[in-house]
């Protein structure tokens, strides 16, 4: 049986970024689950749906995976410094799951951890040290590890900021992306293109505007180039999703990129919406955006 150690948790959290681009795409579950390391089979979350996942033989918890519409709202009280509630069975009772990292709190030892934003979607967050173990309110606090150094809890401003650029980076933005990617089923919604390398998830407020939080409802999937055209209001979306085009792009000719991917579009609606009503976009902020791209019409 593969032994726990800082070396083996080294190695596992090296195949986790690897496997994941760095954290940036999201891992699959039979991926996680048939995880294997010098040939022994060690899956890396619970196969029984628990948050968080024990080894047989290992002191201390090798990961914690936190989901997105779970019970328990995610409260993060400052960037990268996130609680964790205990796993509770139905009778109430508390999981005998929890010890382990109770262990690990009072050790010290760090664990993975995964966000699941929506369903067999883990994002490899990167390493945890659970670093408090609240009895009475049942949970756990756990700070975000860069290399060595915690995330979570620093004192200065400075420190705070990077912190905030830290999370964005492992947290946040992976999250968005996988969000609209599930929710567009990874095409393009202007062209529908299908395929999810080609693809961002745009917002239809950037992240500086006061309607520009990375929700759903703000997102779309693009492929570059109509991410770059309904950016710079080559392409606007309007409130009933009807497509418009820049008066002088119609005008181009020169060649078949510009017909297919801008000329035709005037006159059709979004190729691709989610299913969910709740995930569509918000009319009023294609709103705010479509008259930035009315006013940038030239006259
Ligand atoms: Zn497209």
């Amino acid at each position: 049986m593969i032994q726990d150690g800082e070396a083996t948790r080294a190695r596992i959290y090296a195949d986790v970024m690897a496997a994941s681009g760095g954290g940036q795409a999201p891992l699959a579950r039979d991926w996680l689950l048939n995880y294997t390391i010098d040939g022994e089979r060690l899956p890396l979350v619970d196969s029984q749906g628990r948050g968080i996942r024990n080894v047989d033989g290992w002191a201390h918890t090798l990961s914690i995976t936190r989901v997105e519409r779970g019970r328990y709202p995610n409260r993060e009280s400052e960037p990268g410094l996130w609680t964790y509630p205990y796993s509770v069975r139905r009778d109430g009772t508390i999981d005998p799951s929890n010890k382990k990292l109770s262990q690990s709190v009072r050790d010290g030892v760090p664990a993975l951890y995964f966000y699941k934003p929506v369903r067999n979607v883990y994002l490899a967050i990167g390493s945890v040290l659970p670093i408090d173990d609240f009895v009475n309110r049942r949970e756990f606090v756990v700070s975000l590890l860069d290399g060595d150094q915690l995330i979570g809890g620093s004192s200065s401003v400075i420190e705070r900021a990077w912190a905030s650029t830290v999370v964005d980076r492992r947290l946040h933005q992976p999250r968005f992306r996988a969000i609209v990617m599930a929710a567009y089923e990874s095409s393009c919604s202007i062209c529908g293109l299908p395929e999810a390398t080609l693809l961002d998830a745009a917002h239809i407020r950037g992240d500086k505007d006061p309607n520009g939080q990375p929700v759903v409802e703000n997102g779309l999937a693009l492929c570059s180039i109509h991410h770059r055209a309904y950016d710079n209001k080559y392409v606007g979306i309007d409130e009933d999703l009807r497509l418009h085009v820049r008066p002088d792009v119609l005008e181009v000719s020169d060649g078949p990129v510009w017909e297919h991917a801008l000329q035709r579009l005037p006159g059709q609606t979004l190729a691709v919406v989610p299913r969910r009503r709740n995930d569509r976009p918000d009319p009023y902020r294609l709103g705010l955006t479509f008259k930035e791209f009315l006013d940038a019409v030239p006259r």
